[in-house]
């Protein structure tokens, strides 16, 4: 059986963006505007010779649940069936609630995580990456997943985690 990484975090932070680098094509369906709903959606990855399945989780399902429930419910499921996490954060927006409630998920699933903190396109987010060190789950490898910008380094950390 291949190990499976679960790529969670709140919208918009581009999860299905790094999905698309990691396989090095256009298959997770990125949103310019969240509230699309989505389910699960699991391919094949490799990296470095190495396969591994990625699952990308998606938008949300109803107005009735609050979104922090919602994300952290959905990150929940993806993770109980995941050997390791990718964690994605937004270094323009900053942590926020959402974030803080899958972080709380996260902790209680004792699966090995790695922070992405995703969109430093240039060197002026970089200390915006930095800051989620607060998140208190490690290293934030900073990242740009539009440009290609510390993915390697980034999977290069995910296959130790794997
Ligand atoms: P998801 O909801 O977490 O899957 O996020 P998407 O992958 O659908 O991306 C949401 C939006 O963020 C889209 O408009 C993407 O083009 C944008 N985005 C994703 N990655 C980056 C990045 O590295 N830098 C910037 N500036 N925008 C990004
Ligand atoms: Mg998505």
């Amino acid at each position: 059986m291949k190990p499976v990484l679960a790529v969670v975090g709140r919208p918009n932070v581009g999860k299905s963006t790094l999905v698309n680098r990691i396989l090095g094509r256009r298959e997770a369906v990125v949103q310019d505007t969240p509230g699309v709903t989505r389910d699960r959606v699991s391919y094949d990855a490799n990296w470095n010779g190495r396969e591994f399945v990625v699952v990308d989780t998606g938008g949300w399902v109803s107005d009735a649940k609050g979104l922090a429930h919602q994300i952290a419910e959905q990150a929940e499921l993806a993770i109980g069936a995941a050997d390791a996490v990718l964690f994605v954060v937004d270094s323009q927006v900053g942590i926020t609630d959402e974030d803080e409630a899958v972080v709380r998920v996260l902790r209680r699933s004792k699966k090995p995580v790695v922070l992405a903190a995703n969109k430093v396109d240039d060197q002026r987010t970089e200390a915006e990456a930095t800051s989620m060190w607060n998140l208190g789950l490690g290293q934030p490898w900073a990242i740009s997943a539009i440009h290609g910008r510390g993915t390697g380094d980034l999977l290069d950390a995910v296959l130790e985690a794997l």
